[in-house]
């Protein structure tokens, strides 16, 4: 099968199951075979979550435009990612919204995703490297966070806190690599939050994460 045919299939099945059609459109838009390994190009458009080395993976398509949904995203937002790994995911963010900061742990995918998104001409995404805390405080409150890695059970406290009135966060929590995708809503009175049902996602490390522990996660995902 082309890369094109199997492209028009992913998204006549994502238009059939995800609502909102600009998340489709700006989906369709980024080329998501210049975010994985060059000899994986061929699979690029199969609703999977691929590997693209140290141990970290491009999330499903499918779990992209429902976590990118979910956020309600307006043109002028400002958006906070936590996990870049390849880049992809901030693409779509940066086609939909104003400002989007993505804070990765591992330098070298920061590096990458930096390159790939400065040569999509994608000007409004930020890539940075984690710090101490978890997110990026610097730059909060934000408008949308999307934790693109798996959350201990608790929803990280530094998280809730850079998230502004109004604000929306998609967010897997539970266990290291089985979650459950939360959509976190934060009014004047507090905070709401409700299931959009379980995923796989690689641990999210850290104070408010798991243990960084060598190996093994991919093993235990793919
Ligand atoms: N959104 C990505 C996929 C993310 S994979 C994409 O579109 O390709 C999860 C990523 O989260 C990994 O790259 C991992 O290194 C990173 N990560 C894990 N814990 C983190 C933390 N505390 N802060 C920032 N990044 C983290």
């Amino acid at each position: 099968m082309s890369l094109d045919t199997a492209k028009n299939a992913l998204f006549a099945k994502l238009a059939g199951v995800i609502r909102d059609p600009r998340v489709i459109e700006a989906m369709r838009a980024v080329p998501r075979e210049f975010f994985v390994p060059s000899e994986d190009h061929h699979l690029a458009y199969e609703d999977e979550a691929m590997s693209i080395g140290q141990g970290q993976t491009i999330s499903q398509p499918y779990i992209v435009a429902l976590m990118t949904s979910a956020l309600e995203l307006r043109q002028t937002d400002k958006v906070l990612e936590v996990g870049t790994g390849s880049g992809y995911q901030a693409a779509i963010l940066a086609r939909l919204a104003g400002t989007i900061i993505t804070v990765e742990r591992l330098p070298l995918l920061a590096q990458e995703a930096r390159r790939r998104l400065g040569d999509l001409g994608l000007t409004n995404a930020d890539v940075r490297e984690a710090g101490e805390v978890l997110g990026f405080p610097e730059k909060a409150p934000y408008d949308a966070i999307i934790v693109t890695a798996g959350a201990p059970p608790k929803i990280p406290q530094s998280l809730l806190g850079q998230l502004g009135f109004g604000g929306r966060m998609v967010i897997p929590v539970g266990g290291r690599y089985e979650q459950d995708l939360l959509k976190v809503q934060r009014t004047l009175e507090g905070y709401s939050t409700r299931s959009l049902g379980p995923c796989r996602f690689v641990p999210l490390i850290g104070d408010e994460g798991w243990e960084d522990e060598v190996g093994g996660a991919l093993d235990d995902l793919l």
